[in-house]
């Protein structure tokens, strides 16, 4: 489209006048409109919606891994969906300006502006209606994936309410005595499970000897099958379930060990997000009336809080994985709306040329790598700033039925205005 364009404009443009520019774009806004209607920004109707959120993601973290993975003329699939747009992330907190990511999901799920930690509740505490309730009260399937618990705060947001992020086992009892969705996989499994019942993820493993199951809701699993869930442990019955209402839980918190280099961090989840989330559309893709999934990769947060910049690019490549699934669905399903953000920034992370001169912060925060730039002899650094979340901007990239709307600079509470067009209506 680039060289394209520019071609147009030598050709069209004689002389260098105002007006002569003026009349150039008018000509130009055809041809654009034409290619963007035959392409996948198309104005059809959205039937479901996959949201993948790459936690902690904002715009150095895609340009680490598009130089990591795709190389200087590379790009990511995630930022080849054709529409994007930037999306502010502050909560209304009154301690804060920079958000966690319950706030962040709360606004998404909800269209409300809350305080750091509450689960689809406002300020005063008032639970408010979610997206993931009103789709399937819309007749939709839906569905949750995630690297971290799945009952951590971004996946919970859309599926329950609470005043405190940290009740996961209250989170996951909504999840089956009330919102119901039809797909949970993930890790997180300690807080299914009362304490003294280690389940399928023993008790106090080497990696982490804190992880125990911590529960206070009873054996929340057993209640799930009870339910007609489905329940699976492990990669090889992951592959062997049937369609029908899935349980699958995979670690006993993140996925992940999530510390800073060399410290005992791991990055090797039991199941990659990529499989879970194919599964997920499998099972989910059944119902005519369409539905919502939710897609997430936490490492890219995890491991940016601990400033490790090598498994920060390990997370993102899952991620990406993750996204070229859900992209070849949608290229199948056009009725289906993909959108890929990031929560917030974590890390105020840049990405640097490797030069010793420049180097900033000590300990944690020292810059990362170099990293070599796919393709060539380059070489690049990660740099952080804090071990925290920051207010950045976050892109977001769409395709599909109503992309176009994320175009432009948004706050993230539009999240929900788009989303809702599509869940909680009926078709
Ligand atoms: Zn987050």
């Amino acid at each position: 489209m680039g060289s394209s364009r520019k071609r147009l404009l030598r050709l069209l443009v004689p002389a260098t006048t105002v007006a002569t520019t003026v009349v150039v774009s008018t000509v130009l806004t055809p041809v654009l409109s034409a290619n963007a209607a035959t392409s996948d920004h198309g104005a059809g109707r959205a039937r479901s919606v996959i949201f993948i959120n790459g936690d902690g993601m904002s715009a150095a973290h895609r340009e680490a891994a598009r130089l990591s993975l795709a190389g200087l003329d590379g790009q990511l699939t995630m930022d080849k969906l054709p529409v994007s747009g930037q999306l502010s992330t502050s909560p209304h907190d009154p301690k804060t300006a920079i958000t966690d990511s319950a706030a962040a999901a709360t606004a998404w799920a909800t269209g409300t502006k809350t305080y750091n930690g509450a689960i689809s509740v406002d300020v005063k505490g008032k639970p408010l209606p979610i997206l993931g309730r009103q789709a399937k009260a819309a007749g939709k399937s839906t569905g949750l994936v995630t690297t971290s618990q799945v009952t951590d705060a971004s996946p919970a947001a859309w599926f329950s309410q609470t005043a405190d992020r940290a009740a996961q086992d209250e989170i996951a009892r909504q999840y089956l005595a009330v919102s119901k969705p039809d797909v949970i996989l993930g890790g997180g499994e300690d807080w299914w499970l009362p304490a003294g019942t280690p389940g399928a993820w023993p008790d106090k493993p080497a990696e982490d000897p804190s992880e125990a199951s911590k529960g206070t809701k009873g054996n929340l699993i057993d209640r799930a099958k009870r339910s007609g869930y489905q329940y699976v442990s492990s990669a090889k019955e992951l592959a062997h379930a049937k369609r029908g209402k899935l349980l699958g839980l995979f670690s006993n918190e993140e996925m992940f060990q999530q510390r800073p280099e060399g410290q005992g961090d791991v990055y090797s989840p039991a199941v990659d997000l990529a499989t879970m989330t194919q599964k997920a559309l499998d099972t989910l893709s059944t119902n005519k009336k369409g539905f919502f999934l939710f897609v997430e990769e936490e490492g890219v947060d995890e491991f940016a809080h601990e400033n490790n910049g090598a498994r920060v690019l390990q997370a993102m490549k899952s991620l990406e994985k993750a996204v070229k699934v859900a992209r070849s669905y949608v290229a199948a399903h056009p009725d289906t709306l993909l959108v890929v953000t990031g929560d917030h920034d974590c890390g105020g992370l840049t990405v640097e040329d490797p030069i010793d001169s420049d180097e900033s912060g000590s300990d944690l925060s020292t810059e990362d790598g170099p990293f070599p730039v796919h393709g060539s002899n380059l070489k690049f650094v990660m740099d952080w700033t804090t071990t925290e979340h920051t207010g950045a901007d976050v892109p977001v990239t769409a395709q599909g039925p109503l992309s176009t709307l994320f175009t432009g600079k948004h706050p993230n509470t539009y999240v929900h205005e788009v989303l809702s067009r599509v869940l909680t209506s009926r078709h």
